[in-house]
Order: C-alpha cells, then structure tokens, then sequence
C-alpha cells in the first residue's frame, strides 16, 4: 500500500472514489446536506496543492437503468466547486471517450467530476471491464469513501486491481480507520460501548464481538425490553424479539464470564401510543403496565450511563436510547450524548459510529464537540463487526 501522506502527486491524475452521495431536495433538487462533500474536501485539496489533478467518481442514490435526472451529479458540481474554491468540469458519462478526453486533458490544479456511476448496472456488478474504463482516468487511485467501503463494487474494489503500486486509502477513509482501531484495539481504559437502536437482531453480532473488548456496555433503545422480558420484567407493549430472549441470555451470561459490566436500563419513559403527543410516565423498566410501550429511558438511567461515561477513557456509540426522532422521547439520548461531551471535554476519545445515534448527534448539534463522527453507516456496522471490508482489502492487497 501506498501512503497518501508522502505521495508524490506531482504531474499526476488521482482518480479518487468519493461518497457524494447527498441528499437532494425532491422538488428543486438542491443539496439539502453537503456533509459528504465537505468531508472530502482535505483529500482533493492535498492532491491540487502537490501538483496534481483530481478525476472525482462518486454514486449517488439508486437509479434503476441508466440516466434519470434526478440522480445526476451535474446537481453538485456548483457546491462542489463553491467549497474547493476551483472550478469543477463535468463529464457526463463516467466512461467513454468524451470522459476520457477531458480527464487526459487535465491540467495540474484542475478537477473532474464524472457522472454517476450507478448510471451503469456494471458499477454495483463489480464489472472488471467497467472498472478498467474508470482506471483510463487517473495514474494513481485513491480510496476516501468510508461509506461505500463495505461493497465490492467496481468503483470501490475492482479498480484498485488496475493501480497495483499506486493505490492507497484518502484522508477521510484513513481517519475512520484509525478512529474505529483506536476504540477496539487500544489498551486504554475503561472502554465504554452504548448499543442503542431498535433490534437485538442487527446488533447481535457487534454486542458479541464487544463483550470481548469493553469493561461496560449500556444496553438502550428498542432493543433493552427484550433484556428485560428475558430476565422476568414485564414490558408492556414495548419493542419486542420474543425470538430473541435465549440470546439475550447468553449476552448476560458472556457478560458475567467476561467480567464486562453490562447495563440494561432500570426506568423507563412510557407512552400510551407511538406518539409524541402520546401520554408519557416514567417507571421502572421491569412494570410496565400492559397497553404502555417503553420509548425512551429514564432518568436513573441517565445518571448511571453519565457516571459510567464520565470514568471512561474510550467510548463508542452505536444506535440511540430511545425514539429520539420524537422531541418528547429524546431525552435519554441527549443525555448520553451530553455525558460524551462532557467526557470528550475530560480527554477520553469518543466516536459516534453508524446509523442513527449520528443522526442523533446532528440533531442536537453536538456532532464538533465529539472525537469522531463516522461517515459510513452500513460499513462503520460490518467494520465493528470484525467482517473485512472489500474496498479496504483491495487497498491493502
Ligand atoms: P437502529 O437503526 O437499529 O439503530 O434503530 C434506530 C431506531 O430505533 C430509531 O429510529 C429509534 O426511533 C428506534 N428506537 C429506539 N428506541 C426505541 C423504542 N424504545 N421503541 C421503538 N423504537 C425505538
């Protein structure tokens, strides 16, 4: 592998896989969260400064055969250009000659943005004809899009096949990697996991691998009723996986053999209706009354997860406390989030990793008072889960 850091870009043309998959309002088609430019900005800028030139490919959305407007990337080129400070070109196919004469053509500064290339079903086949059509577009490939790195895609994974010495992983990507290895593999401690989310099932596999790893794990959101019910509480009409009781026993009894200190909440926030405006009591998470769901966790809940948070030097976040989504049940996942604040202000490293508690984070503007906000929701997940992910083995074959 290469090391994008001490790379001569010089007189070259990096073709860099990027994740500017935005969302896009319906009706004007303007970017209404430009996050994922932005987070790929430092890796063109490094590349422009050295000398070189930037062929970007990027998929956005999911068009279902070739060209549909709204999935276009021409949609991006102005904030793309507005946040670099340099004028962006567009090709309006991602392969082919038109393509390829205007990326052979570059100039040193200069930079392309290709057309999406999910526009080809070759793209998500992993095609490596396709993939060798992208590759005509730059001396030297660079990875930086964490999000897509779970996926075998051409763009992603194949390429690399065609850049044997020059190949290597952009700053955005680098960082993840970095940001998710320091939490699992140093020995700093305590470590602290808080696994949120709706359901045992999907998170099974991280809560396993975690036992291994961490000194506490906060059990919360949807998933916590299940840990109830499988220890005797009474849960009402909370969120349920009655297929999963058995292993939620085996995680408490792994718990115990591993000396992990597993918390499963004590109160809850109960509500009548899946409803903001529903009627809510807080309770012990053991009673709660049949007709009544759990939404979100209580009060003692918070004080014990913000003294576990507060001692800890790691911590990882994964999923949220309750249906935060609704004002009247965030509470619970605010204050994890603001017990993390706190412990990021005290020196621990924190990373908010996949999926929901992210968009947690965004919403209470907490996300630059964090160590790491991850970008990659599916892939942050199998990351976690120990699978090898393929856009990050091709970089390493
Ligand atoms: P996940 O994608 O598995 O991390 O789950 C996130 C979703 O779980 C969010 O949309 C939450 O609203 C939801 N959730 C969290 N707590 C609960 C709960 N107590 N009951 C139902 N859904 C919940």
């Amino acid at each position: 592998m290469t090391d994008f850091h001490n790379y001569d870009f010089k007189g070259k043309r990096a073709l860099i896989r990027v994740d500017f998959n935005v969302p896009l309002d319906k009706e004007t088609l303007e970017i209404t969260d430009d996050t994922r430019i932005r987070a790929a900005i430092p890796t063109i800028q490094r590349v422009l400064k050295n000398g070189g030139s930037v062929v970007l490919m990027s998929h956005l959305g999911r068009p279902k055969e070739g060209f549909e407007d709204k999935f276009s990337l021409s949609h991006i080129v102005k904030r793309t250009s507005d946040l670099l400070g340099v004028p962006v070109k567009f090709a309006t196919d991602c392969i082919g000659s038109e393509a390829e004469e205007l990326s052979s053509t570059l100039k040193a500064g200069e930079v392309l943005l290709l057309e999406n290339l999910r526009f080809y079903k070759q793209e998500t086949a992993g095609t490596e004809s396709f993939a060798e059509s992208l590759a005509k577009h730059g001396d030297v490939y660079v990875n930086d899009a964490f999000g897509t790195a779970h996926r075998a895609h051409a763009s992603t994974t194949v390429v690399a096949k065609f850049f044997p010495n020059d190949k290597m992983f952009g700053l955005l990507l680098e960082g993840e990697i970095k940001s998710v290895n320091k939490v699992l593999n140093s020995t700093e401690k305590p470590l602290t996991a808080i696994v949120g989310g709706a359901k045992v099932s999907s998170k099974i596999t991280i809560i396993e691998r975690l036992l291994d790893k961490v000194d506490n794990l906060i059990v919360g959101g949807g998933m916590a009723y299940t840990f109830v019910k499988a220890q005797g509480g009474k849960v009402g009409n909370s969120l349920v996986e009655d297929d999963c009781l058995d292993i939620a026993r085996a995680v408490i009894a792994k718990a115990k053999a591993n000396n992990v200190n597993l918390y499963i909440p004590v109160d809850t926030v109960i509500a009548d209706k899946f409803d903001n405006d529903a009627q809510r009591k807080e309770v012990n998470i053991n009673e709660i009354p049949d007709g009544w769901m759990g939404l979100d966790t209580g009060s003692q809940t918070s004080k014990d997860c913000k003294e576990m948070i507060l001692k800890s030097k790691l911590i990882l976040w994964n999923g949220p406390m309750g249906v935060f989504e609704m004002d009247n049940f965030q509470a619970g996942t605010k204050d994890v989030a603001m017990a993390i604040v706190e412990a990021t202000e005290k020196g621990a490293f924190s990373l908010i990793g996949g999926g929901d508690s992210v968009a947690a984070i965004n919403k209470f503007h907490l996300a630059d008072k964090v160590s790491y906000v991850s970008t990659g929701g599916g892939a942050m997940l199998e990351y976690l889960e120990g699978k090898e992910l393929p856009g990050i083995k091709a970089i390493l074959a």
